[in-house]
This record gives C-alpha cells, sequence and structure tokens, in this order.
C-alpha cells in the first residue's frame, strides 16, 4: 500500500466512503458502487464540438473534445455529488476516464478552467481542478492553475440561458503567464453551450499555446424537441 491508499484506508474508518455518484457506501478502495459502474455508459462526441450530434459549429477555438459521458443519470448524479457534498470520488473516476482517451505525448500540461475565489471559499474546492488532478496522474501530465483566472460574479452558472451564458464567459482571464508553444489540455466537469471552453481556450492561445485541446467529464446531450432547449441548458451546470 502507498502512502495515498493508507490515508484513504484510514479516513474509511473515520468516514465511511461512499459511491460518487448515488452516494450508498462501498468499500474504501473504491469510486463507485458496482450498479453505478456498469450503468455508466461511454459517449461517443463530435471530436471538434464535442456534442452528439455534432452542432455544426465551426473556428472553435480548441482543437480536439474528449469527453466521458453524456450530462444524464448516473452521470449527472455524479456531478450533482461534486457540487454539492465532498464526495471527490466521481472527479478521480472522470480524470481516470478522460486520461485513458488522451494519447500519450499530446499534451505538455493541464489547465482547469478556474473558480473565482469567493466561490472557491463557499465550496471549498474546484471540481475541474480535481478532474485535472486526477487526470494529470493517470497521464503523468502537470496541472497549471497559475494560467487562468475568475473575477467574482453573483451569479451562477446553472441559473444562466445561453446568450447570458457568454456574457458570464467575460469574467474568465488570463494572468501574466506566457503559454508560448505549450500544447495546452483544457479541463472542465460538463460542457453545455461550450461558451466557458472557448473563451477560456481563446486566451490560452492569446498566452501563446501552440494547442488547445479541451477535455470535459460529460457533455449535456440535446434533446429532440428544440423548443426544450433553452429550459433544458438552463437547468444544466
Ligand atoms: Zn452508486
Ligand atoms: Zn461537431
Amino acid at each position: 500500500m502507498n502512502r495515498e491508499a493508507i490515508k484513504a484506508w484510514l479516513l474509511d474508518l473515520f468516514y465511511p466512503n461512499r459511491c460518487g455518484c448515488c452516494g450508498v457506501f462501498i468499500p474504501w478502495d473504491q469510486l463507485l458502487c458496482p450498479d453505478c459502474a456498469a450503468s455508466l455508459q461511454p459517449v461517443q462526441v463530435c471530436p471538434h464540438c464535442g456534442k452528439v450530434p455534432c452542432n455544426g459549429q465551426e473556428a472553435l477555438p480548441y482543437s480536439r473534445v474528449y469527453a466521458a459521458y453524456a450530462y444524464a443519470d448516473r452521470a449527472k448524479d455524479g456531478i450533482l455529488s461534486l457540487k454539492r457534498g465532498h464526495n471527490l470520488n466521481f472527479a478521480m473516476h472522470l480524470g481516470k476516464v478522460l486520461g485513458s482517451q488522451i494519447p500519450a505525448g499530446a499534451y505538455d500540461c493541464i489547465v482547469p478552467v478556474p473558480m473565482s475565489r469567493q466561490r472557491l471559499r463557499e465550496r471549498g474546492y474546484n471540481q475541474a481542478e480535481r478532474i485535472g488532478a486526477a487526470m494529470g496522474t493517470y497521464c503523468g501530465l502537470p496541472v497549471r492553475k497559475d494560467c487562468l483566472i475568475q473575477r467574482q460574479s453573483k451569479i451562477r452558472q446553472h441559473e444562466l440561458g445561453a446568450k447570458e451564458r457568454q456574457e458570464h464567459a467575460k469574467l474568465y482571464e488570463a494572468s501574466e503567464q506566457r503559454l508560448d508553444g505549450l500544447r495546452i489540455l483544457l479541463c472542465d466537469d460538463v460542457l453545455t453551450t461550450g461558451s466557458t471552453a472557448q473563451r477560456c481556450a481563446q486566451l490560452l492561445r492569446q498566452m501563446g499555446a501552440a494547442d488547445v485541446g479541451f477535455a470535459a467529464g460529460c457533455t449535456s446531450i440535446r434533446k429532440c424537441r428544440p423548443e426544450h432547449d433553452r429550459s433544458y441548458q438552463a437547468k444544466e451546470k
């Protein structure tokens, strides 16, 4: 057992481990219960826009999108448990699944979508950062938290429609760092309209990145009835 494993085992004595999706008790060395693990089905997304089916968007600032699951069912439960509680198991699971999709040697580092300091204080952690950290461990890539900044906002992104999300995305800013020639893998928990990821990827390019890929834990899947799109999008995240 390595140090991390001993820590997890000891922690389990005091805080029994729970499934990252449904919350049932599970052995200390697992991330999900067998039921959730079996019902999570990998999603095949368009590698360009990250959606199923392709949404036809062109000229995106990222060159390739990776996603683990559709944002629905158990995967949605897992994301909500990351956002609401302090169960980080699903972030570790997503990091592993995404990490297994990243071609060896394709990127130099991982940059998680940042969270404002105020939100970070409220939640205690940035879930995009936790997913990025797990992915970094899996792929042997460093995680850089010094590239992007999110200015404070009173509005929660999940309360916004597509138009407002574009405005909200302007709260993301570049730091003083230069990323000349680096191939960056941006990461976030959920890809919804793409306005956050596009803004962040544009900033990374302006900072000199030679290539930007984007890894999303989950991607929202368009429902077949377009009149529901807006309410559907507004409920996410
Ligand atoms: Zn479960
Ligand atoms: Zn596409």
